[in-house]
């Protein structure tokens, strides 16, 4: 399985991955989140946990199961991570709590790692003896963390034998001495990422009713506020004053994110007064993967953005990206090179680059070029199983 990779990463990487995994056969491996599906991290384990396996680990995957009021409180918890105020009530700190104790005294660990996803599965660490090494696995933006939350989640971060983050610029103080940046990866053979025929890409916008008889700009996100996705319907209000174009914007609703629904509802509205606007909140991989493909610019006009996965899969198919130079998003795009990075909520440079795109094909075709070689050297999946090879041999 592993050897496939050797056409997209070339035989050297799978050869050095495979020598790194030597001292390591049969390491039993727990990763504990809380959905298989929707968002970047339920996705990605769906491609590392086999992968580790085939190198010889034996990697399991598991969930701590929430319910409504526990999300709610998981997902302040994560706004507040991103820098918003805390909303927090005792009642839902106590489930969330509650739901970790349980958790650690039923969940089948008996690992030599527990590798943690984010905040959800957080606290479970100290409600069990611990003899196994912890790892969190912080998936959040936390340049900026709202100060009383991380005051109140660091006792659970400290007691962890180590944490990884997406990014340099999220170390910080409370998080264990030892932090690596690991960035996140695709999996170049995922449906999402896979290749697809003209004719296949045709059929799933067809599927959907998107015409391709004007360029796509294309915005894949759940509907969450930290996407900004009235400021990808304003940005396309002002590209549509210049230029004929489409809009799409597709986000399913991922298990552990209540915010979804109501995000949706003010898009929907605010929708109405624009001209061929096309949202869809339907889970289809392939039709992530066709609208990545078929789209003229894709974007990602994040407030906040751990990595930001959809950049690397629009660019790893040539489709150059505009995007704010929020989180991991500038390890992806080097700007003006494989796409465009604009400020913050700065929507009329985010519109001066999209139609600077829409005007010149030759533009995006270098942009997009450059893109795919960029993920290639750098966001592949393979990269990352070696970045947690190499993690792992420090302990083991
Ligand atoms: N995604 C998807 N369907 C959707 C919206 C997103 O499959 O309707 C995928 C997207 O292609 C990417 C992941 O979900 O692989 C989102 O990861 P990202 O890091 O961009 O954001 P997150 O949701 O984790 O904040």
């Amino acid at each position: 399985m592993i050897e496939r990779y050797a056409e997209v990463a070339g035989e050297k990487a799978i050869t050095e991955i495979v020598a790194l995994a030597q001292d390591l056969q049969d390491l039993r491996i727990l990763h504990v989140n809380s959905t298989y599906h929707g968002g970047g991290v339920a996705g990605m384990l769906r491609s590392l946990v086999p992968l580790m396996d085939a190198v010889g680990l034996e990697a399991h995957w598991t969930l701590l199961f929430g319910d409504p009021l526990v999300f709610a409180t998981t997902k302040a918890l994560h706004n507040a991570l991103q820098g918003e105020e805390a909303e927090l009530d005792e009642v839902g700190l106590k489930a969330y709590l509650e739901t970790n104790r349980f958790f650690a005294a039923y969940a089948p660990i008996s690992h030599d790692v527990v590798i943690i996803h984010d905040p959800q599965p957080l606290p479970s660490i100290t409600f069990r003896r611990k003899r196994e090494l912890w790892i969190w696995r912080c998936h959040i933006d936390l340049s900026s963390p709202n100060e009383q939350v991380w005051r109140l989640l660091k006792p659970y971060i400290l007691r962890y034998d180590a944490a990884v983050v997406s990014a340099e610029g999220f170390r910080r103080a409370g998080l264990p001495r030892l932090t690596t940046v690991i960035p996140p990866a695709i999996d170049p053979f995922s449906p999402i990422n896979r290749e697809l025929s003209p004719e296949e890409i045709e059929a799933k916008l067809s599927q959907y009713g998107i015409p391709l008889d004007k360029p796509l700009l294309v915005q894949v996100s759940r509907f969450d506020k930290w996407k900004d996705p009235l400021g990808v319907l304003e940005v396309y209000r002002r590209v549509r004053e210049r230029a004929d174009c489409r809009l799409v914007m597709l986000g399913n609703m991922a298990g552990d994110d209540p915010e979804g629904p109501e995000i949706f509802a003010r898009v929907e509205e605010r929708a109405r007064s624009l001209p061929d606007v096309h949202l869809v909140t339907e889970t289809d991989e392939l039709l992530v993967n066709a609208l990545q493909r078929a789209a003229a610019v894709v974007l990602q006009l994040s407030i906040r953005e751990g990595f930001g996965l959809t950049v690397s899969e629009a660019l790893w198919k040539g489709t150059p990206v505009v995007a704010t130079a929020v989180g991991g998003i500038p390890l992806q795009i080097r700007d003006g090179e494989n796409g465009f990075l604009v400020g913050s909520r700065d929507y009329a440079a985010a519109a001066d680059r999209i139609l600077s795109l829409l005007h010149d094909p030759r533009l995006r075709d270098r942009m997009g070029e450059a893109g795919r070689e960029h993920v290639r050297r750098n966001f592949l999946i393979t990269r990352l199983l070696r970045d947690w090879l190499e993690l792992l041999r420090e302990f083991f």
